[in-house]
């Protein structure tokens, strides 16, 4: 369900409309992978649900179990393509909302970052 505060026109809405290119890692029913333009880690994919929610916290308020389960179901699994997840090197997921949390695109994604050892949570 669409809910009032999410903006059509952020950049992951036009990805996902198709109307510019991404680095696509990944995609099915519910998510799109694809690689972060400015990345901070040898592996740094964003992973976005498809419906229209501005935050985590929004994602969770207004989203169907379908869509919540379908989300996490493929960020899990292209950290498994990836080669991350255990018995692999392992990864970190983060996820920015408003401003105190930094967050410059309001299409909830989360961060998949990887490929090396990526020291304390918070610098
Ligand atoms: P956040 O601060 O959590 O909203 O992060 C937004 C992320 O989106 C940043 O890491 C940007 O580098 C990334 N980003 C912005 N535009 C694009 C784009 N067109 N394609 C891929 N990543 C992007």
């Amino acid at each position: 369900m669409m809910n009032m505060i999410y903006d059509i026109n952020n950049i992951f809405a036009k990805i996902l409309r198709g109307e510019i290119p991404c680095n696509k890692v990944y995609e099915d029913e519910w998510a799109l992978a694809f690689n972060d333009i400015a990345p901070a880690a040898p592996v740094h994919v964003l992973v976005i649900p498809k419906g229209p929610y501005a935050s985590l916290d929004d994602f969770a308020a207004h989203a169907s179990n379908d869509e919540i389960a379908g989300f996490y179901r493929a960020l899990g699994r292209v950290a498994r393509e990836l080669g991350l997840a255990a018995p692999g090197p392992g990864y970190r997921t983060l996820s920015n909302a408003g401003a105190h949390g930094g967050q410059e695109v309001p299409h909830f994604h989360v961060h998949l970052f990887g490929g090396r050892p990526l020291g304390p949570m918070l610098r």
